[in-house]
């Protein structure tokens, strides 16, 4: 496996291999969910790029830039393991250079969902994709369903600007009691880490309504909200939305993505599922 940390040698690795480029962006402090991504690249590609960068553009002002987990000598034990060929630890000096000014911005996707509470993260993250996909000019990306706005964003950013690149969806990887993986979760004190199972039983409460025939989303708000308030766990946000434009719908018809974010202390964590009503 090669550890690649600058831009030229990136785009050198590129121009000597030939074959197809499977592309997973991450932060690093990597968990199970980020080596299933890397499995699901490695059946369709022939090689394998995983880059790990905390972007500081992703970040708002007081959010948890200085303070994200990182452990890159783990990090690359673990992915020799799972048969990476190359990492990229690109420098934010290297890829923010002083007077940069060009960012990817979606008009309306970026200011839904998660944009509301983070104004900024998803300029952040689509210019960042848009640079390392330059970069590394992969056949594919892959994304987990965990982040389903960002699927969205990802998606309509590729389709807008024309990127000649498949936008690759793997499913949440789960910890036993049902908890996203999250390489935020390490924040979390012993208390709030059994506390926090709650944002997927209140994800399988909200499909057990809708399988029971409820439509109202309001209706199953609020039963979401009594289960998430029985812990210390403080609601950001619960939305019932359709996955396709992440328009919110009061109504329940054939597919909703309901996604949720919950602050534990100064841990917000999110999570969602897709549910199909008939
Ligand atoms: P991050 O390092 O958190 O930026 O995540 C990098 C990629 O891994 C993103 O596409 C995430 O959606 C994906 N990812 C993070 N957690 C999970 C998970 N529990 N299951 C599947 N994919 C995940």
């Amino acid at each position: 496996m090669k550890i690649i940390k600058t831009i030229n040698e990136m785009r050198d690795f590129r121009r000597n291999n030939a074959g197809s480029v499977g592309f997973i962006p991450t932060m690093g402090y990597l968990h199970e969910g980020h080596v299933s991504l890397v499995k699901l690249a490695r059946q369709e590609n022939n090689y394998v790029v995983i880059s790990i960068f905390v972007n500081p553009k992703q970040f708002g002002p007081h959010e948890d830039f200085a303070a994200y987990p990182r452990d890159t000598e783990k990090d690359i034990t673990l992915l020799k393991n799972a048969g990476v060929n190359a990492v990229f630890l690109p420098e934010v000096e290297e890829m923010y250079p002083a007077g940069f000014e060009t960012y990817v911005s979606l008009e309306t996707l970026s200011k839904k969902l998660e944009g509301k509470s983070r104004p900024g993260h998803f300029t952040g993250v689509a210019t960042i994709v848009s640079k390392l996909c330059n970069i590394i000019q992969p056949d594919r990306a892959y994304f987990g369903q965990k982040d389903a706005q960002q699927v969205v964003v990802m998606k309509k950013m590729v389709s807008d600007l024309q990127l000649p690149i498949k936008i690759v969806v793997g499913e949440t990887k789960r910890e036993k009691d049902g908890l996203a993986m999250s390489s935020r979760n390490v924040y979390l004190s012993e208390k709030e880490r059994k506390e926090a199972s709650v944002l997927f039983q209140s994800l399988q409460l909200a499909n057990e309504m809708i399988q029971k025939r409820e439509r109202n989303s309001e209706i199953i708000k609020k039963a979401m909200s009594s289960l998430i308030n029985e812990t210390s766990g403080t609601i950001d946000y619960i939305s019932f939305a359709n996955p396709k434009n992440l328009d919110e719908v009061q109504i329940i018809e054939n597919e909703v993505l309901i996604s949720l974010a919950v602050y534990f202390g100064k841990t917000r964590l999110i999570d969602n599922i897709v549910v199909h009503s008939v």
